[in-house]
């Protein structure tokens, strides 16, 4: 049986059943020819009007049954006569191979209540482009954003797409994994790259951006499309039997909402096991179900620009890739040694028991770092290599480098220096490092909760739930990690929120995209040892061929998947040609 669950089944007299009733009810129904049963029931909606398909097949036989394609409204006792002009996929379904189902059924759709089609919580990175992707398939979307109502432990304005640390977008050199990720959004029609790319600040070969201007011009851009109503609210429920929804609330999810998602995600077949770190333990041993993670992420110092002693430091960029916009420190031994010191001597905030968790590996703070040997940072953020001072010619023993945080220049961040020292003790620390004697710190480094889920046991590589097709997730908490990643994410599941709409059957891009590779790993990575990714080559699958030079590798690797990406955007455009019977699109 391919009963969707998500589905509404609607009775005669207009009452709405969850699958398991309308399944129960179908087998005693006596309007049903004897002997038969239903196959891929699906009832698709389109605003106040019903498409129901399925099939029906004779008890024992190998052939299927006669099938259906249905449209049904909101009152008629007699349905209205087929409008295959307006549903074209289900009319190709229709007509392919199947006749309709002919009896009458007064099928009534009292849902939705809302104008919007797709529900959107959260108007962060992700929920931003999945409601641009929305709109500008012409779908009515409601975007939920809690802020300035109730804010997040590190959000500091009511903006859009506010980046909460560093400001950077990643790697722009080609035949990179994060460039092809952003080559592919910039082909799909990405918002918020463009904005991003009109927000550009100087980072050599990295695309970072002033994040003030970036937060305001993506909020002016969905606040002005029509087909987006915002509503500034905490969203406490997700209903998987009312309209599509997009979960993207983020790693700061908020409290209520995460008990939500835990009550959603218990509804589901037991998780072979949760994420490691879990502190969220099953309730009881009949209350199975796959648990979100907390974690914390770190916040790296930003400093004034004109408290950076400029006789001290020099630019540069590593291996003069790129244009010199970095400011670097650099130490001797001994002032390497001296900071070390320090560092594991200073205070760190007081950790509560939540806090003793395992940190996310590519986001460490400096003083774990430090306490896992003497060198640990010099092969880490500290990294000399490929920086040469031009002063003395020579690589220095260490080097904290400075990346530009504004567009005015006014200030600059310690790269990969976030921490969770005490604010006084960070300033006393850093302080040692040369250059930044007198510095004045914009904002120290902080340690903030991370909220995924666990997307192997849950979702599909649509990012669609797969007890609850009608919900997806969205940006970090669906599994992902960094900022592009969340856009990523974000504009797939509007993009497959659109076909749902629609009546298609969202599609995955390609494996062999970086797209398909993040989506892929988010729905089929190791349930028991689920860890947020960020797109890198190790996601993408192997060439068909060994390539010995990684460089060349990398080259036909995104050779292939920009021409596969290509062919799945072209069949994306243009839904009725990808639309699946519904028989072969089961959960
Ligand atoms: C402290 C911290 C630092 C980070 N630093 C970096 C970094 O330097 N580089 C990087 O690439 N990535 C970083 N990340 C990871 C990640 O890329 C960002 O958090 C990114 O913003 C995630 O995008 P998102 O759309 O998933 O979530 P967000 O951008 O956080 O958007 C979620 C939105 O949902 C709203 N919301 C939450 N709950 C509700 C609710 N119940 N109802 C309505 N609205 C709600 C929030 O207010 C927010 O606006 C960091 C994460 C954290 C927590």
């Amino acid at each position: 049986m391919l009963l969707a669950p998500e589905l509404v089944y609607i009775e005669y007299d207009g009452t709405l059943m969850d699958r398991t009733t309308y399944v129960l009810g179908v087998q005693a129904q006596s309007l049903k020819p004897a002997g038969v049963t239903s196959e891929s029931m699906k009832v698709h909606l389109w605003g106040a009007v019903a498409v129901v398909t399925g099939v029906y097949r004779e008890s024992g036989s190998p052939t299927p049954g006669f099938a259906m394609a249905r449209a049904e409204r909101a009152s008629p006792v007699t349905p209205d006569p087929f409008d295959a002009e307006k549903f074209p996929a289900v009319a190709r379904f229709h007509g392919l191979r199947h006749q309709p189902l002919i009896y009458p059924c007064p099928m009534l759709l009292p849902y939705p209540t809302t104008s919007a089609q797709v529900r959107i919580i959260g108007a962060g990175l992700a929920g931003s482009e999945a409601a641009w992707q929305c709109a500008r398939r012409g779908i009515q979307v409601e975007l939920l954003e809690m802020r300035p109502i109730r804010s997040t432990a590190a959000h500091q304005t009511a903006d859009f797409a506010e980046l909460v640390c560093s400001n950077s977008l990643k790697s722009e050199n080609e035949n990179t994994a994060p460039w092809l990720l952003k080559e592919e959004m910039r082909r799909v029609g990405s918002l918020l790259l463009k904005l991003a790319r009109d927000c550009a600040v100087p980072a050599g070969h990295a695309l970072a951006v002033d994040r003030v201007a970036f937060a305001t011009k993506v909020t002016e851009a969905i606040s002005s499309q029509p087909q987006i109503a915002i509503r500034r609210e905490e969203a406490t429920t997700i209903d998987p039997c009312q309209q599509i929804t997009i979960v993207a609330s983020g790693p700061l999810t908020s409290e209520a909402l995460a008990s939500e998602i835990a009550r959603l995600t218990s509804l589901n077949e037991p998780s072979k096991g949760g994420p490691p770190n879990s502190d969220h333990p099953p309730q009881s041993p009949q209350a199975s179900y796959a648990p979100q993670l907390y974690f914390y992420d770190s916040i790296s110092p930003i400093v004034e620009a004109d408290s950076i002693d400029l006789s001290r430091v020099y630019m540069a960029a590593r291996y003069d890739k790129g244009s010199a916009d970095y400011i670097n420190c650099p130490m001797t031994r001994e002032e390497y040694l001296a900071f070390y010191d320090a560092l594991l001597a200073a205070h760190s905030v007081e950790e509560r028991d939540w806090e003793r968790l395992n940190y996310f590996e590519s986001c460490l703070p400096i003083e774990e770092i430090a306490r896992r040997g003497p060198d640990t940072l010099r092969f880490g953020p500290m990294k000399p290599v490929g920086l040469k001072d031009p002063r003395t010619g020579r690589m220095p023993y260490a080097v904290v480098q400075l990346r530009q945080e504004n567009l005015r220049a006014d200030s600059y961040n310690l790269v990969g220096f976030q921490n969770h020292l005490k604010f006084a003790e960070q300033a006393r620390v850093l302080r040692m490092i040369p250059g930044l004697e007198n510095a004045r710190f914009v904002r120290y480094g902080q340690i903030h909760r991370n909220t995924y889920i666990n997307g192997p046991a849950l979702l599909r590589p649509t990012l669609q739930m797969k007890a609850h097709p009608n919900i997806l997730f969205a940006g970090q908490i669906c599994g992902v990690e960094g900022y592009v990643e969340s856009i990523a994410t974000g504009l797939m599941a509007g993009m497959h929120a659109a076909a749902l709409v629609c009546g298609n059957e969202p599609v995955p891009p390609p494996r062999a995209s970086a797209f398909g590779s993040l989506t892929h790993y988010v729905a089929h990575a190791d349930a028991a040892n689920f860890q947020p990714a960020n797109i890198t080559f190790d996601l993408l699958p192997p060439l068909d061929k060994r390539i010995r030079d990684r460089k060349e590798r990398h080259r036909l690797q995104c050779e292939l998947a920009i021409r596969e990406f290509d062919v799945w955007l072209e069949a994306a455009t243009n839904p009725g040609a990808s639309f699946d019977l519904p028989e072969k699109s089961a959960p």
